[in-house]
């Protein structure tokens, strides 16, 4: 993949008490009201360099933040591809649950590595 195609996107922003969201961990609903609330306090800054924020939404349906105004700053780039991907992880998180007991795993088998008596 050529350097140039890569588009690196923040999932992560502070709020005023300095706490992390994470785009990814809002609903829809969650989204829209950061969003107007965030247009009226702008109360969101960025992580790397403590830029304002504004809300946005990638081609592939990402949220994610972004620097208000565009300056210099450095910050580490991540993929709209790898950050497509970190949602699709958190999400079947969400859906997938608590793991369940499998109960065949606890059983003892042949290819466990020890000889069977
Ligand atoms: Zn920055």
């Amino acid at each position: 993949m050529a350097e140039s195609s890569i588009i690196p996107i923040p999932l992560r922003c502070f709020d005023c008490n300095g706490s992390s969201i994470h785009a990814f961990d809002l609903s829809g609903d969650g989204w829209e009201a950061l969003l107007r609330e965030n247009s009226q306090a702008c109360h969101l800054r960025m992580p790397c360099c403590e830029a304002l924020v504004t809300l946005k939404r990638s081609r592939l349906g990402t949220n994610f933040f972004a620097h208000k105004a565009v300056g210099d700053c450095k910050w580490a780039p991540e993929t709209e591809e790898q950050l497509f991907l970190k949602r699709l992880a958190v999400e079947a998180g969400h859906q997938a649950g608590p793991p369940r007991q499998k109960s065949w795993a606890k059983q003892p088998t042949a290819s466990s590595g020890r000889p069977m008596y």
